[in-house]
């Protein structure tokens, strides 16, 4: 029978990096088999593990294997060894460098509370109610972390300035990955601005309602940052996706993923103009549990599904691997950095083991 291949780049990384890989891949060919397609993987070095071998953190051939394939899945990279380093040598100087090579302007980061873990959120159970489901779209090469900056002498006295800048065209684009997005989930997005302000927000505003008219099915309604900030705590079930630009929803993102509580069960994506993505857990490489066999694999295993939705549209797959993942949960297994009251206690491998299973 025919079977769809499809190319990922491996980029396993650094401490527990490859462990919870390892997880996701056994999660991956497991909906492959289900699924009918078939998964190649190539090896890339990035981060600590690339230092040690070439003494870069993002070697050409990472990159040009990144280019190459389908979508890349990525562990996590860093750790005490490299944190020496001058800035442009460390570890995560490959991150930034391999978002900018594959020109992944569109960070999707879900923030979702799964009925089981309500305990790990701190808000109270009457504000979240049955559960949370939230997408951040937040704009990831533009605005004020890459606008103009300086610093002068005005007065006798030093200043420093850094530019909010965004054209009508990096606008749309980011956009439309916020409206798509609202299309696969509940039909409903926030754009967060400060348009009452900012100029660059009300350009911004402008060019998020020209490109809502293509679609009339999505819900659109805005809130200023500071507002938007405040709802996340008071009121998070009111929003599906929310759109910001890049310091706005790198804050948001950050404040939405501490509401969902664990951060070993957040995935992320990072995607372009075409359907090539990386997909990535929002944590780090945690060096303090490396090799210990207890580092919990469902970020990953979550970005793997995301992987499978957004770049390769295997809709049918990532939705039967979030399912498993919430069956495992209601079993009550959980890795120690979940574990509570009465929950069974398992490791890596026994988590992904069951998610496998539960597939
Ligand atoms: P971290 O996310 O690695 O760890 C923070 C805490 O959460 C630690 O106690 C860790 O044990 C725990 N933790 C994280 N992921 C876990 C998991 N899957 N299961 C169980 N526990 C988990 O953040 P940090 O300690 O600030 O950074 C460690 C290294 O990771 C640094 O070198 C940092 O630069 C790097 N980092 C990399 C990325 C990335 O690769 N995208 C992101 C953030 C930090």
């Amino acid at each position: 029978m025919y079977m769809k291949n499809y190319r990922i780049t491996l980029l396993r990384g650094d401490g527990i990096g490859p462990e919870i890989v390892a997880e996701a891949l056994k999660v991956l060919d497991a909906a492959g088999e289900k699924f009918q397609f078939r998964l190649e993987y190539t090896d890339a070095l990035m981060g600590g593990c690339a230092i040690d071998a070439t003494g870069q953190p993002l070697p050409d051939e990472t990159v040009e294997a990144c280019r190459a394939a389908d979508a890349v899945l990525l562990g996590a990279v860093g750790g005490y060894k490299w944190d020496t380093l001058p800035g442009h040598l460390r570890p995560e100087a490959g991150l930034l460098g391999i978002r900018s090579a594959l020109g992944l302007f569109a960070n999707l980061r879900p923030a979702k509370i799964y009925g089981p873990l309500k305990g790990a959120c701190p808000l109270r159970p009457d504000i979240i109610g049955d559960s949370m489901d939230i997408m951040v779209v937040r704009e990831l090469t533009g605005g004020i972390y890459f606008g103009k900056r300086g610093r002068e002498t005005v007065n006798g006295m030093e200043a420093a300035y850094d530019t909010e800048y965004y054209t009508t065209a990096e606008v749309e684009r980011i956009a439309h990955v916020a409206f798509n997005s609202a299309r696969k989930r509940g039909k409903k997005v926030t754009n967060v601005d400060k348009a009452n302000v900012l100029e660059s927000s009300r350009l911004w505003r402008e060019t998020v309602l020209r490109v809502a008219e293509g679609y009339p099915d999505v819900e659109l309604n805005h809130l200023y940052i500071d507002n938007a900030a405040m709802q996340l705590v008071r009121n998070p079930k009111q929003f599906d996706v929310i759109l910001a630009s890049n310091i706005f929803g790198d804050i948001l993102s950050d404040e939405a993923s501490q509401v969902a509580g664990s951060i070993g069960m957040l995935a992320s994506a990072s995607m372009g103009g075409g359907k090539l993505g990386l997909y990535e857990p929002i944590h780090g490489s945690a060096p303090d549990i490396a090799g210990q066999g207890i580092a919990n694999p469902l970020a990953t295993i979550l970005s793997a599904a995301m992987l499978l939705r957004y770049s390769l549209d295997e809709e049918a797959a990532a939705d039967a691997i979030e399912t498993a993942v919430e069956k495992v949960l209601d079993q009550g297994l959980r890795t120690p950095d979940i574990l509570a009251g009465d929950g069974i206690r398992v490791g890596t491998v026994e988590m992904g083991d069951a998610v496998v299973k539960a597939l």
